[in-house]
């Protein structure tokens, strides 16, 4: 079997499918590689390093011709899709349940897509293969640093001749993957951290990483706050607005607000009101991971962009986070290509089987998400 990581077309998109590393893995493994040229430049990877790798180096017309599956990392730009042929596979994060007529078309023309995206997250054999927590992972540990570089005092608490500095206090919002490393990071940078997530279960997980678990109430009471697959469901109007009333109180004590909250498929709930950031203290710093198209978690936050706003709270609107660390996301998402891969190669083939869990679930046939055709 051959597989062909492409380079990606998105606008400020720098990671890459597939790193050497990764490359020397899977001809290891018997599938042979290639590479569209320049594919890696964007998060350090020179064609050379490919090639030394075992990677065969070619143009994107060589790698769409030869490939039997075609790596890529989001979704595919429209002369991208238009390359794909019936009977290719293309894997990536390929967000299907944003971009539907994607891989309808994609499926019509008799392309199959695995989406990464719809991996069963709570499977510990689907580990790792678990894409959206590796890259997760880094836009919490990139907002945690984007956050200190934008607040004009210090993280710790320090002890100088001059006297002693007060540790800053941090909150997240969301305590999934990207959330928890957000404390850990914070932490480690050493602020106070508090953290809040409708799902009870991510209590234990925050108070673990040294941080304080927030006490409030946001959904009905008697009503869960997690939903299916371990993700969180999304509440009413009404537990939406009780939640908002809660947290206004402690965002205006803050100096940092870091916001990672989501609910599959659905827009990013809205946490903090435009009310709750004027009410903080000049010098505050808010970054919403969630921030997208559709809102964020943060009123009026928008992806890639920050504003300083007139009472001298900074807003961040985080957009590719992973991006911003390209070479370490990249890594990371290779493993996790390399660790389907070898799940999906039998004998040489790249079998799509879907009485195997796993597999189904990518596919869109048995979304954990109540995706495709659930
Ligand atoms: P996500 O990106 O879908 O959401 C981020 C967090 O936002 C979640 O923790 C969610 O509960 C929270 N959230 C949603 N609405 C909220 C609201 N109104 N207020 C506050 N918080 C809200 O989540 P994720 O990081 O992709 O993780 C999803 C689930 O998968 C979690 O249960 C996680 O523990 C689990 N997971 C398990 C494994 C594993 O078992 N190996 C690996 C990765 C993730």
């Amino acid at each position: 079997v051959t597989v062909g990581a492409v380079r990606e077309r998105a606008p400020g998109e720098r990671r890459v499918a597939l790193v050497p590393e990764a490359v020397t893995l899977l001809t290891r493994a018997g599938i042979d590689v290639l590479v569209e040229t320049g594919a890696g430049s964007g998060a350090w990877f020179t064609d050379a390093d490919y090639t030394e790798a075992g990677a065969g180096v070619v143009p994107a017309d060589e790698l769409y011709a030869r490939a039997d599956a075609v790596l890529c990392v989001g979704p595919p730009d429209a002369e991208t899709a238009r390359s794909l042929r019936a009977g290719q596979t293309l894997i990536g994060l390929l967000e299907p349940l944003r971009h539907p007529a994607l891989v309808r078309e994609l499926a019509e023309r008799g392309v199959r897509t695995v989406s990464l995206d719809l991996l069963p997250r709570t499977l510990s054999r689907a580990q790792s293969m678990d894409a959206l927590t590796s890259q997760a992972n880094v836009a919490g540990y990139k907002a945690a640093v984007l956050a200190a570089d934008s607040y004009d005092r210090f993280f710790p608490m320090l002890t100088t001749a001059a006297g002693t500095m007060r540790p800053a206090q941090v909150l997240v919002l969301g305590a999934g993957v990207a959330g928890l490393q957000a404390i850990a990071t914070a932490r480690r940078l050493g602020a106070v951290v508090t953290a809040y997530d409708v799902r009870p279960e991510s209590r234990g997980e925050v108070e673990s990483l040294g941080a304080r678990f927030l006490d409030i109430q946001s959904q009905a009471p008697g009503e869960p706050g997690a939903g299916q697959g371990g993700y969180a469901r999304e509440l009413t109007e009404e537990e939406q607005r009780a939640q908002r009333a809660a947290l206004d109180a402690h965002i205006a004590r803050t100096d940092i607000v870091i916001t990672t909250a989501q609910v599959p498929g659905r827009k990013p709930p809205s946490l903090v009101t435009a009310a709750a950031v004027r009410a903080m203290k000049p010098g505050s710093v808010v970054v919403d991971l969630a921030a997208s198209d559709l809102g964020g978690n943060v009123e009026g936050s928008e992806p890639d962009k920050t504003d300083v706003l007139d009472n001298g709270v900074t807003v961040i609107g985080a957009g590719r986070l992973p991006s911003a660390m390209a070479t370490a996301a990249s890594t990371a998402y290779a493993r996790n290509l390399v660790a389907l891969l070898r799940h999906l190669v039998r004998d040489g083939e790249l079998v799509l089987d879907p009485a195997d869990e796993i597999t189904a679930a990518l596919l869109g046939e048995a979304s954990p998400k109540g995706g495709a055709t659930s």
